[in-house]
């Protein structure tokens, strides 16, 4: 009889133990997240809202939005046990909103026996910002002219802070850069590949909550034709240039072979760290006047030549020439064309050893194959100051300079940056 007695007494303790362990297994209330979960949001704003219960798991949830005196019902649901977590997807479109501050409320209870059964609940309030106006976008420039392959700017103000803005156009963007008047500049080019039907130019501009507007722009796009050139590959060129790009080129030692994998995956390359330097640019201009053209040197290439290539008079591959080709004497010294601060001054594949000077709005130009370099990143240069000499390293027949200008990245025509008269109507005039 005693023995029954404590067993059943143990039993009991046992049972206490247990139930004490599931009353107070899980104490801990649900983790709410939103996100965003504050500042500016439009109709179209993703919100994410994440419950998390490591514990029992979440029970149920609550969402209402609050703006003034206006109460809008959202999400009310349960979810089924060991749901230990759940994102939600809140869309107040649905909902008759004003423009301003809002709340979300939150309210999540997890499975919990804790609070005598009634869980561990959650509570949260977020206070956002309904915005659902896109900026409006008063275009200032006139007279829009631009000839393909070429530059132009285009001028205009905003009613609003944004977090994107500049021109597009068929698979492009080139950003704009707000000026110390607080209007907007964007430089950008009609380019040489852009058919001409493609290139219809606009202003857009993105607020902080997402809503977004363009804005058409007059203008004259002018086509151009771009010549075709012819260039043979000598088993004399190629001998001079295998040691200097044997180096670049694993697992290939056919001479041919090397130039051809210079040619098109190191062209490529060295394209894609142009379009990646445009963005360390300064946003208002450096340049002061028409750029200088290196004085005594006379034109070998133009810009936008489409070239074939032969070897033995077969032919063996195409590209096009992004620059204009000068030369005079060898190892002449070359001068900066405008003014600006030196952004790369090393050995780049196919442009050897190289000057990038940004001239500021996106605005670049690049001298390769020189020989030698008087210049280092970070130099603020004078239009006409000396950067170093002209050479024959990377791709390079005979010593000349290659000069490319760039707006954001894409190569344009150079000679209209010389030319003060479409300088003054097209370019400063706006600024
Ligand atoms: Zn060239």
């Amino acid at each position: 009889m005693k023995t029954l007695k404590k067993l059943f007494l143990l039993l009991i303790v046992v049972a206490l133990i247990a139930a004490g362990v599931f009353y107070f297994r899980d104490t801990k209330a649900p983790q709410v997240s939103l996100t965003p979960g504050s500042g500016p949001i439009s109709k179209t704003t993703k919100l994410l809202l994440s419950l998390n219960d490591a514990g029992m798991g979440i029970k149920n949830v609550q969402v209402v939005v609050i703006q003034g005196d206006n109460q809008f019902p959202l999400i009310k649901r349960d979810f089924q046990p060991q749901t230990k977590n759940n994102d939600l997807e809140l869309d107040l479109s649905v909902l008759k909103l004003q423009e301003g501050a809002l709340q979300i409320e939150v309210s999540t209870t997890d499975q919990s026996v804790y609070h005598l059964g009634k869980g561990n609940t959650a509570r949260e309030s977020f206070t956002l910002t309904y915005d659902t106006r896109p900026p409006i976008i008063s275009v200032l420039s006139k007279a829009h002219n631009f000839t393909k392959g070429g530059s132009g700017l285009v001028t205009y103000s905003l009613n609003e802070e944004v977090e994107k803005t500049g021109v597009q156009f068929e698979g492009h963007f080139f950003p704009a850069y707000q000026q110390e008047s607080g209007n907007y500049a964007c430089l950008f080019a009609y380019p040489y590949y852009v058919k001409e039907k493609d290139f219809v130019p606009q202003v857009i501009a993105r607020d902080l909550a997402g809503n977004e507007r363009p804005a058409g722009i007059y203008y004259r796009a002018n086509n151009k034709k771009f010549r075709q050139r012819r260039i043979n590959i000598s088993d004399n060129f190629l001998a001079q240039k295998t040691p200097e790009f044997e180096g670049l080129v694993a697992g290939v030692s056919e001479p041919l072979d090397i130039f051809l994998y210079v040619n098109r995956e190191i062209r490529k390359e060295n394209r894609a760290k142009m379009a990646e330097l445009s963005r360390q640019t300064a946003a208002t201009p450096l340049w002061q006047g028409n750029f200088r053209r290196q004085p005594k040197a006379a034109t070998l290439a133009l810009f936008a030549d489409y070239r074939t290539y032969y070897y033995k008079g077969k032919q063996i591959d195409k590209t096009v020439h992004l620059g204009h080709d000068l030369a005079s004497v060898a190892q002449d010294e070359l001068i900066a064309e405008n003014f600006g601060e030196v952004i790369w001054a090393e050995y780049l594949g196919i442009y050897g050893l190289c000057v990038v000077v940004d001239h500021g709005l996106g605005l670049q130009s690049l001298y390769a194959h020189m020989s030698q370099l008087e210049v280092q990143v970070g130099d603020r240069v004078d239009r006409g100051q000396v950067i170093g000499r002209s050479g024959t390293t990377g791709l390079a027949g005979g010593d000349h300079l290659h000069l490319g200008v760039f707006v954001s990245g894409v190569a344009v025509q150079p000679i209209e940056w010389w030319d003060k008269h479409w300088l003054q109507n097209n370019i400063d005039s706006k600024l």
